[in-house]
This record gives C-alpha cells, sequence and structure tokens, in this order.
C-alpha cells in the first residue's frame, strides 16, 4: 500500500482509499505515463529533468498534462508528507492517466513508497543480466512513433514479464537487444558502460528512456576524468566492456557482474566514483 498518496486537486488521500474509477483509461489500456524520482535527504532529486521527460511523454501521447508547476507543486506536497513521517530514501511516484473515458481530465496523482532492502541490495552486489530481444532493430523506433519509444508509459506489463523470465534463467535483470544484435536498455533501467576513458550510453536515436540518472552520470563524467559518448554496441561487444552498469532512479548505480553466463570485467575504482557522482546511499 502506497504510503502517501496525493491527488491532485484533492490533496492527501488516506492509505487504501480508491482514487481510480473503474473506467480511468490508465486502468483500462494502460494509457498514461509516469515518473519515478528517487528521494534523499528529505528532496526530489533530479525533480526538474523528471517534469521535463514527463512533459515530453505526454505529448508524444497527446495526454493534455497540467502545466509543471501544478506538477511541481503535486510532487513537492508528497514529499512534504513524506518528510514528515520518515526520513528514509524513498520513491516518489508521479502518474498522469488519460483519465475516465470521456472525459478530457487526465488522472493526477503522486505516491511515496520507502525504497526497500531488495532495491538497495545490487548496488552492493552487482547484478546478473540476460538479453532479451525487444524484435525491432535499433533504427525502427525513430521511424515508427507510434511504438512510442523514448517515451515513459504505463504500459509495464511486457517489462514485468521480461523480469520474470530473467529470474526463470537465473538471472537478477534483463537487457534489451535489438533484432540486429545490439544492447539497448534495461527493461527499468538505462545502460552505462565504459570503454578505455569513454562512459558511455545507449544513443537515444534507438528508441531508449532517455536515463536521467545515466544523464546525470554522463554530464558529470569529465570530473572523474572520463568523455561522456552517447553510441550502440553490439551484446557481443558489450561482455568485452572495461565495465557496464545498470542505472536508474530506485536502484541507482548497479554494476552488471555477468552477461549471458559470462562474466562481465570490473572496475571498482571507477564504480566508486560513480556512486559518489549520483548520491546514492550503499547501507
Ligand atoms: N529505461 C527504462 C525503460 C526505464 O523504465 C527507466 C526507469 O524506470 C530507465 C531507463 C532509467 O531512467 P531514470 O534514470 O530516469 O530512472
Amino acid at each position: 500500500m502506497a504510503e502517501v498518496t496525493v491527488m491532485l486537486g484533492r490533496g492527501l488521500v488516506p492509505p487504501g482509499e480508491p482514487i481510480i474509477c473503474s473506467d480511468d483509461l490508465g486502468v483500462l489500456r494502460g494509457d498514461g505515463v509516469f515518473e519515478t524520482i528517487n528521494v534523499r535527504g528529505g528532496k526530489p532529486f533530479l525533480l526538474e529533468q523528471h517534469l521535463r521527460r514527463m512533459a515530453n511523454s505526454a505529448a508524444a501521447l497527446e495526454i493534455p498534462i497540467p502545466r509543471s508547476e501544478a506538477m511541481r507543486g503535486l510532487a513537492e506536497s508528497a514529499v512534504e508528507e513524506w518528510n514528515t513521517r520518515s526520513e528514509a530514501e524513498a520513491a516518489l511516484r508521479l502518474i498522469v492517466t488519460r483519465g475516465r473515458e470521456g472525459s478530457k481530465h487526465p488522472t493526477v496523482f503522486a505516491t511515496v513508497n520507502p525504497v526497500g532492502e531488495a532495491w538497495k541490495r545490487p548496488r552492493r552486489t552487482g547484478v546478473k543480466v540476460v538479453s532479451a530481444t525487444l524484435g525491432v532493430s535499433a533504427a525502427t523506433r525513430a521511424e515508427a512513433p507510434w511504438l512510442l519509444g523514448g517515451v515513459k508509459s504505463i504500459s509495464y506489463a511486457a517489462t514485468m514479464s521480461v523480469l520474470r523470465w530473467a529470474k526463470e534463467q537465473g538471472a537478477d535483470d534483463a537487457l534489451w537487444t535489438s533484432s540486429d544484435g545490439y544492447a539497448l536498455e534495461g527493461p527499468t533501467s538505462s545502460l552505462v558502460w565504459l570503454e578505455g576513458d569513454e562512459l558511455c550510453t545507449t544513443s537515444t536515436e534507438t528508441g531508449i528512456l532517455p536515463g536521467t540518472t545515466s544523464r546525470h552520470l554522463l554530464d558529470s563524467a569529465g570530473s572523474i576524468g572520463l568523455r561522456p559518448k552517447e553510441k550502440i554496441i553490439e551484446v557481443e561487444r558489450l561482455a568485452k566492456a572495461d565495465a557496464a552498469w545498470l542505472t536508474s532512479s530506485v536502484r541507482g548505480v548497479v554494476f552488471i557482474t555477468e552477461l549471458d553466463g559470462k562474466p562481465v570485467a570490473q572496475r571498482p575504482d571507477i564504480h566508486a566514483e560513480l556512486v559518489k557522482l549520483s548520491g546514492f546511499s550503499l547501507d
């Protein structure tokens, strides 16, 4: 159960109280957008970047999202409420669905939950990853906007499905690959890797979600003597990179220990620098 729920236009909602109608298009069709934002030290991390990405996602779906001041106010009131209850690291979700069938008003709410040990443990242990095809080439989504490349929609059923499949294979997480053999991103994370002194992430032209965490790391790469680079890499070459990570706002910066059953090289020195740059706690 969400520990804090705040609805735009209604305010704080008691825990467990229903807020979605049975004809909400978010429920019926997964038609909506969302963001998950890390809250540490009582503040939402990279809030403006998340609000910008959410506005872009909503524009792609032609959902009339409230203005960013209203979304920022909603986020801040949910975090304020969280801060009265706990100092623990938390995940703030902002959700905007297309709203009730036949209505022109989106359903807009925020929730806050603690970030549990299941998310924090991999920050210390790393993860084993298996590749899984997305079934489209690295170029397809740029030519097919209806596939919603780069959009953080709430339709995550395939995402949850591939994660279950990865666990059945004995892995901790999956890595989406293109039908022409390129590594794209995790189902709920960005891919970051090291090649020499280049800190790389997947080019957004492939239709991956532009990660706020990976962007933050690449934008700060110069301060630790690395050069930021957006590019694409074949899965086989990724397995031979100098190190590789999955990054996201909830998991933080997690190193990949194995890809498809083969060990991936580690750079504990660079890992420590990336953790420091991102500010995620290892406790
Ligand atoms: N890619 C996908 C598909 C995601 O769902 C996420 C986050 O949930 C990310 C990348 C990482 O994005 P961020 O670092 O902004 O959390």
